[in-house]
């Protein structure tokens, strides 16, 4: 066995102008050495000055820089990258060459799977059941089963396992006033971090719900309606979740230990549960209520892309895992 790929990979393909979140939003784009030199030997010289000129040193390495809504300055109101348009693919860098594909060799081992920051990755979560291939020796590809995935199928396993249950058991009065306890304690911290970040933008809606005073009876009425509403519709959402953020963590921080992976993607699907929450309580429009896909690439986004914020946030859901009951989940 040469890899493992998570389904999409083959058949993705970009919606270019059509894209709503565009992957040159919310997070610095790292200039490659590599693409760097290629910059600088543009013969086209009001390309060469316009590319050259949109480039900082930030923390030790070269990035594009940001427009003030948060879009890569190369980005243009078409939503088409001028870099690609004017000099083509190859003349991109390595960061968007690459995206939305996320590629690592690890224990021998080629894996391969695919950023939710990308519309396209977190609708197929949302709307498609799961695949995973098998690469063989000479790069011919084949299904397997998750169970077939090595060295985190237990774990898979395991909190798939528990997800399960926690979804088909039923919750008291006291659950509902515990969880929204948590919830607003998790908005809060949340806030704080999204505030302070020049790069993320707020998503409309998901925290509005946590800003107001509500009685007891307001907040397990609206909360056990959602659960339903989530046990019904969107629990092999969560549970799909589950299993591509086991997977693609792992491929991206191998080394990290379980304790710090699972609070980490229990910390993202607490996060979405309570953004869909709170949408569905405080926005007018029907569509954006239920639109999990949208949540799911700004929760990702933000945990993943934006260096600073995804920092604390690992700190928080590590917190927040260590108080909770939750941490009966990692035996
Ligand atoms: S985010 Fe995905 S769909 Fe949008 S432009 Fe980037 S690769 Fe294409």
């Amino acid at each position: 066995m040469k890899g493992i790929m998570l389904g999409l990979y083959n058949d993705f393909q970009c919606i270019a102008e059509k894209c709503t979140s565009t992957c040159c939003t919310g997070w610095k784009i790292v200039v490659d050495n590599e693409a760097f030199s290629h910059f600088e030997n543009i013969k086209d010289a009001a390309l060469k000055n316009d590319i050259l000129s949109n480039i900082r040193e930030i923390d030790g390495g070269k990035k594009f820089v940001n427009k003030s809504d948060g879009k890569c300055s190369m980005l243009d109101s078409d939503g088409l990258c001028r870099i690609q348009k004017n000099a083509g693919e190859e003349m991109l860098c390595n960061t968007c060459r690459k995206f939305p594909r996320l590629i690592s060799k690890h224990n021998g081992l080629l894996w391969v799977s695919m950023a939710a920051s990308c519309p396209v990755v977190a609708d197929y979560i949302v709307n498609s059941r799961l695949k995973w291939y098998m690469i063989g020796n000479t790069g011919n590809i084949s299904p397997i089963d998750v169970r077939d995935i090595p060295f985190i199928t237990d774990e898979i396993k395991e909190y798939k396992g528990l997800l399960k249950k926690y979804i088909s058991s039923s919750s008291t009065e006291r659950d509902y006033i515990n969880t929204y306890k948590l919830s607003v304690n998790l908005a809060d911290s949340v806030l704080d971090i999204v505030v302070e970040s020049k790069e993320v933008r707020y998503l409309e809606g998901s925290f509005d719900y946590f800003e107001t005073e509500k009685s007891a009876l307001q907040i397990i009425a609206q909360f056990s309606c959602f659960d339903n509403i989530v046990k019904e519709k969107y629990s092999s959402v969560l549970v799909t979740y589950l299993e591509y953020r086991i997977f693609t963590r792992y491929i991206t921080m191998p080394q990290e230990d379980k304790l710090c992976r699972t609070s980490q993607v229990f910390g993202e699907m607490a996060l979405i549960y309570f953004i869909a929450l709170s949408r569905y309580y405080t926005l007018e429009t029907e569509h954006k209520k239920t639109d999990w896909e949208i949540i799911i690439n700004w929760v990702y986004r933000l945990c993943v892309h934006s260096l600073k914020p995804s920092g604390n946030l690992h700190k928080l859901f590590l917190d927040i895992f260590n108080q909770t009951n939750l941490q009966t989940l990692h035996k």
